[in-house]
Order: C-alpha cells, then sequence, then structure tokens
C-alpha cells in the first residue's frame, strides 16, 4: 500500500513499507503524521492531505511544530527545521514500530506492555473494549496481554500476548473472552504483591481493568500500593458507577428487560393478569425505571424510592377502574419493600380478586449480543483507556458524559454516588396512567 503526500509545491512521496501494512492501515497514517514533521514548516504548510487506498483522506491542518524527525544510517533523529525540503521514505514494519516507541514515550510514558483484564459480574460490550484496548495497543505500537479470569490470573500468572487478529470476531459477542472471576486472595495485601510480581516477571508495565465498583476498589488499592499505572473500564449491566452516563452491558440489559416484558405482557393480557416481574439492580434502579417506561409498566419499584405496599394496591386498583387489561408491577430486586414473592403475596391478600404471578428475569439479563451503543461505548472507552495510560495517567477510570468521553479518579468512582433521573420517575407516574 503506497501513500502520495500532495504537495502544492514540491513533490514530496511517501512509501509505507507495502507488505507491512495491508491490515493496518490506520497504523501507516498514523506513521505518516510523523513522518511529516520531519519537513521543514514551509513544506508541510504546503501539505494539503495524504491519500491512501483504504483510508480516508486526512488534512493536516494540526500538526503543530513537533519535534522534526529524519531516519538516516538505520537511526530516527531529531532534524532542525528547514533542513529537510523533501523526502522518500521507504519503511519496514520495525522503523515503523520503533517510530511509534518514540511517540509513545513523547506522550509522557516509557510504556512498552500493558495487561487488559475483566473482572467482577460479565457485561455485554466487555469483548468490544477488549477488542479496542488490544487494537488501540497495536496502533500505538505496545505490546498487549490479556490476563485471564480477573485478578485470579494476575495472581496465577495467567496471561498471554495478544494481537489484533486475537481480536476478531468478538465485537458482536457477549460475556468476556478472557473469562471473569471473583477473587478473594485479591481483597488481601498478600495477594496483590502476588499480582503485581507476576506483572513485573511478565513485563507488564501498565493495567487496564474491566469491571464494575468492586474491580474499581481493588484496582484503586493496587494503583496506590505499587508503581503500576491503572485505568478502569466501567462495565457492569447495573450502570451504578459514578463519573459516565453509561456502563459497559446496561443498554444491552435494558432491551433485554424490555423483551422479556412484551412476551410476558402477552400472557397477562390473554389473561387479564397481573404479573410482578423482578429486574436487577440491587443498590439501583436505572434499569427497572427505564425498562419499565419503555415496556409501559404499571407501577415501578427502585431502591432510591419509598414505595409502600399501599401505593402499589391503590396503583393497582386505579388501573382496574380505569379499565387496563394487564398490569405489570417491575421491581429492581434492591427495592425496599424486599422479596417479589412475598410482595405479590401481600397484594394478592389485598387484591383477592387479582390473577397474580411472579416472574423473575434473572441471569438473562446479563447475557446476549451486545447492543450498538454497548460496542460503540467498548470501543470508545477501549482507546480512550489506552491513550489516558499513554497519557502518563493512572487511579482513574474512563466514562462518557454528554457523549464525550471524560475520565473520573477511581475513588470518586468507588465512592460516589450517580443519582436517579428524578424526572423519569415524574415521567413514569404520567405514562402508567
Ligand atoms: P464487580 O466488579 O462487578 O462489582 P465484585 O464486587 O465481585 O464485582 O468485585 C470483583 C473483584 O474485585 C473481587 O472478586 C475482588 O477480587 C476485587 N475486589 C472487590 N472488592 C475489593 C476490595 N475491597 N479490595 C480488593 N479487591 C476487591
Amino acid at each position: 500500500m503506497g501513500y502520495t503526500a500532495l504537495c502544492a509545491n514540491h513533490p514530496c512521496t511517501f512509501i509505507v513499507g507495502a507488505n507491512s501494512f495491508s491490515k493496518q492501515g490506520q497504523m501507516s497514517i498514523y506513521c505518516v503524521r510523523y513522518f511529516l514533521h520531519a519537513i521543514s514548516k514551509p513544506l508541510l504548510a504546503s501539505i494539503t492531505s495524504i491519500k491512501s487506498e483504504s483510508c480516508k483522506h486526512k488534512t493536516f491542518s494540526d500538526l503543530s511544530t513537533r519535534p522534526l524527525l529524519s531516519y538516516n544510517d538505520g537511526k530516527w533523529k531529531k532534524t532542525p527545521p528547514g533542513d529537510v525540503k523533501a523526502m522518500v521514505w521507504v519503511l519496514t514494519r520495525r522503523k515503523i514500530l520503533d517510530l511509534i516507541t518514540w511517540n509513545s514515550k513523547k506522550m509522557g510514558t516509557n510504556l512498552n506492555h500493558i495487561g487488559v483484564l475483566t473482572s467482577g459480574g460479565d457485561a455485554p460490550g466487555m469483548n468490544a473494549a477488549i477488542r479496542a484496548v488490544v487494537r488501540a495497543c497495536t496502533h500505538y505500537g505496545i505490546k498487549v496481554s490479556g490476563i485471564q479470569e480477573g485478578y485470579q490470573g494476575l495472581i496465577d500468572g495467567n496471561m498471554d500476548e495478544m494481537d489484533a487478529r486475537s481480536v476478531a470476531h468478538i465485537i458482536n459477542r457477549g460475556g468476556t473472552i478472557l473469562q471473569s472471576a471473583r477473587c478473594l486472595q485479591f481483597r488481601e495485601k498478600k495477594g496483590r504483591e502476588k499480582a503485581h510480581d507476576n506483572l513485573k516477571a511478565n513485563d507488564i508495565d501498565a493495567l487496564i481493568i474491566i469491571g464494575g465498583d468492586g474491580s474499581f476498589t481493588g484496582a484503586n488499592l493496587f494503583s496506590q500500593e505499587f508503581d503500576i499505572p491503572v485505568v478502569g473500564i466501567p462495565g457492569t449491566i447495573d450502570n451504578d458507577i459514578y463519573g459516565t452516563d453509561f456502563t459497559l452491558g446496561y443498554d444491552t440489559a435494558l432491551n433485554t428487560v424490555v423483551e422479556a416484558i412484551d412476551k410476558i405482557r402477552d400472557t397477562a393480557t390473554s389473561h387479564n393478569r397481573l404479573f410482578f416481574i423482578e429486574c436487577m439492580g440491587r443498590d439501583a434502579g436505572f434499569i427497572a425505571l427505564n425498562a419499565g417506561i419503555a415496556g409501559g409498566a404499571t407501577e415501578i419499584l427502585i431502591p432510591e424510592d419509598n414505595k409502600t405496599l399501599d401505593d402499589v394496591v391503590n396503583k393497582l386498583e386505579y388501573s382496574r377502574s380505569a379499565k387496563k387489561t394487564s398490569n405489570i408491577v417491575l421491581v429492581a430486586e434492591g427495592d425496599q419493600l424486599g422479596d417479589t414473592f412475598k410482595l405479590a403475596e401481600e397484594t394478592q391478600k389485598k387484591l383477592p380478586d387479582h390473577d397474580i404471578r411472579v416472574s423473575v428475569l434473572g441471569h438473562i439479563q446479563r447475557g446476549g449480543n451486545p447492543t450498538c451503543a454497548d460496542r460503540v461505548l467498548g470501543s470508545r472507552l477501549g482507546v480512550a483507556a489506552v491513550e489516558q495510560l499513554l497519557h502518563g495517567h493512572s487511579g482513574i477510570m474512563v466514562g462518557l458524559r454528554n457523549d464525550t468521553v471524560t475520565t473520573e479518579t477511581l475513588h470518586d468512582a468507588i465512592t460516589k454516588k450517580p443519582g436517579i433521573n428524578r424526572n423519569l420517575m415524574h415521567v413514569a407516574d404520567i405514562v402508567s396512567l
């Protein structure tokens, strides 16, 4: 594959090694950007775009006065501005990687090898994030290893190097190819020391942790105890992490719950029944509130609210008087009214003429192919996590706020609570009449 820099006044051609880049056009473009730094400013100013067969035109208006670089006698050298008028390069993959390593140092770090793991409850979209981490590392010329079974794999030294091809065909898969585990040893200092020893033994000098608040608590401790930069990616269907509008897996779980409600609704309507449906959400009602609105629930019970049994009964009596032919009460598992079967029993006592059933959705909410939103989120956060490490940051989580990738300290991510949207509760009350 060849690249040609189009110059208005100077003939200036960049040829990137044909055999090295057929699968990694993005990397080539990245390299070419840095080749351009080797050109004198006037010439740089005259370059308007780079053309390639596989990548869209890139403009270079963002190129500023970076250190100039040229390749001579087998070495990359800084070159004074103005010395270079035009260049022709034929590059091998090795030389490109040397150049990118130079760049990663320039970004403020000496990172050569990043480890990535998934920990705690699995969530759809984790694979998309793993894939993005691995490919971002490839893009920046950094080695990357996948650590199996979360913190347990760190302690057992269960890790393997990955490359862009080892994450092919996973963006559409639920669960996590690295597998996850709950690891008691990591809660102890001794276990974390062992994990640190294994990282050193494998020359891994930074970690990306994909998981929920438990995993981040471990990650935060680890980053404080050892000189290993750590960045977290929020992965949990519950959406209960402070510092991001969405966690990986949440959107997929929402859609699963809505689909389940739709199906249960069919039988509820056919038999004029009242269903109590329990969904996940031990500490947070994000799933219940949003899926309840989307599924047309008559009543939604979440931990952030304090509805009583009488509130539920009154709503159902009103619903019957309003001639509703089916009723769904969606209950987050952590709601203060407690066990959903007991709640149904208590309701039955107060409404003896209702035909009441209970359905607990359980683990189907964790599985399934990730939605488009979760795939895109995983991709964005995976790339951002690598870039944060390259910029020398640690002890943080990458997240998404107002459709912009942001960061939050791990400390705040685990100690602060994301608030439920009260306006959604207001909407739920109105649309369920
Ligand atoms: P999630 O990350 O989905 O919230 P868990 O709460 O099970 O899942 O946490 C996942 C793992 O994170 C635990 O198995 C443990 O290894 C680690 N972890 C959780 N809490 C702590 C803690 N207080 N100290 C150290 N490690 C922890």
